[in-house]
């Protein structure tokens, strides 16, 4: 075997998750006491919930530490449908659940696609959209709004046709929304004409909504159109990881799902996890069937007021509206060609991202990651402090540029 033989081509190809390198690169530099700002990872703070706490310390205490259903524990995929409204339309066989979100997107690519299947991307795909489909031998495609600027990226309809014209065997078109990276939301109109076109193109629609309770200025999430025609395409995925404090560690996630489609979900993670950990489920269980607190949904709304109103007036950058998620995305496009104090030219926002972190010790999410370059994305959902210094820092050091 030769060297370059020993790893899989299709996993050398791609990076490991950019937002686990930023954490890594926080600790860095808070051991070596320099100053940190920190805006990389996407996740929520503050202490779990008492009642996740101690439905996860009684499940252990009363022992139930064996293997559970492989779908997902029959309770636990019932609150789900509770959680999401959605009793009515489907039943428990429609649901699996998954060690965190990302497991449900790799079971979809896995059940769904065939080797070289075209699956569709919006335009600024989160990080592991792409190494998911990949590792399932998908071939994804981003589609690229034509009107660009003017819909903060986001698809239309018009941009979805182009795409399948192209490529009328793609298999599916995944959408997030609210989107990570860049913090807009899909109106319930936007969803229901690009699930229209799945629907009439007979390829699946899968729609990520993992921040759908995190969605600002008294608004709510826009669900899909759930009924006879668009149940066979239509498969929603969800999670416990973004929607409470400090969640994302306990690994469950959740997808909604045609019959058939849940089944060969199921079927295959018989075999490679056996279902996600049963004391887990059950603190899911405990998270999801209470009566959703918005605290720390207000307390979001009011980071992202005080980043705004910090930040206002900062060079080179334009930041674009947040009405959901807690992610600040930055366009720095207008930064790209300027120079630093100690002489360098920032030709990409690869490079943005490392001066300000070194400038002063802002880390940021650049939007290379998302394969958007010229744009970072910062997450709010940290200390107001954090914001307040990070933003100053932020604004003297985009200031120098020259
Ligand atoms: N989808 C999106 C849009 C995400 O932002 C994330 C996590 N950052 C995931 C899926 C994966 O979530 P989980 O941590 O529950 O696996």
């Amino acid at each position: 075997m030769l060297d370059h033989e020993r790893i899989s081509t299709k996993i050398s190809k791609f990076r490991p998750s950019l937002t686990l390198e930023l954490k890594r690169l926080v600790g860095e530099r808070v051991e070596a006491g320099l100053p940190v700002h920190d805006f990389g990872l996407g996740e929520t703070k503050g202490d779990l919930a008492p009642h996740i706490r101690e439905a996860g310390e009684r499940a252990y205490r009363e022992g139930h530490t064996m293997y559970g259903d492989p779908a997902g524990l029959p309770e636990v995929r019932k609150a789900v449908l509770r959680w999401l409204g959605l009793e009515q339309q489907y039943g428990p066989e429609n649901v699996v659940i998954t060690a965190g979100a990302k497991q449900s997107l790799f079971n979809i690519f896995l059940a769904i696609c065939n080797p070289a299947d075209i699956v569709l991307f919006d335009a600024a795909p989160w990080v592991s959209y792409q190494p998911l489909a990949v590792a399932s031998y998908a071939t994804p495609i981003m589609v690229l709004p034509a009107a660009g600027e003017t819909h903060r990226l986001k698809v239309g309809p018009d941009d979805l046709i182009r795409n399948l014209r192209m490529r009328p065997h793609a298999k599916l078109f995944l959408l997030n929304s609210p989107v990570n990276p860049t913090a807009q939301l899909y109106a319930a109109e936007e969803i229901e004409t690009l699930l229209q076109i799945c629907v009439a193109h007979r390829i699946y629609f899968v729609l990520d909504r993992l921040y759908w309770k995190i969605v600002f200025d008294g608004g709510t999430f826009p669900e899909p159109r759930i009924d006879a025609e668009t149940k066979p395409w239509l498969i929603q995925v969800d999670g416990l990881s973004k929607n409470f404090r400090r969640t994302g560690g306990l690994r469950i996630g959740w997808s909604v799902a045609p019959t058939d489609v849940s089944r060969a979900m199921v079927n295959l993670q018989s075999h490679y996890t056996s279902g996600p950990a049963v004391p887990t489920q059950l603190s899911a269980r405990a998270a999801i069937e209470q009566a959703y607190d918005p605290e720390m949904l207000h307390d979001l709304e009011l980071k992202r007021d005080l980043l705004l109103r910090e930040v206002a007036g900062i060079p080179l950058v334009n930041v674009w509206p947040t009405p959901a998620s807690f992610y600040s995305f930055w366009d720095v496009r207008q930064a790209l060609g300027r120079t630093t104090p100690s002489g360098e030219v920032l030709h990409t926002s690869d490079d943005v991202a490392a001066y300000l972190i070194h400038e002063g010790g802002v880390v940021t999410a650049s939007g290379t990651g998302f394969m958007q370059d010229g744009y970072l994305r910062l997450s709010f959902a940290t200390p107001d402090e954090t914001i307040r210094a990070g933003m100053r820092a932020a604004k003297e050091a985009m200031g120098r540029l020259t």
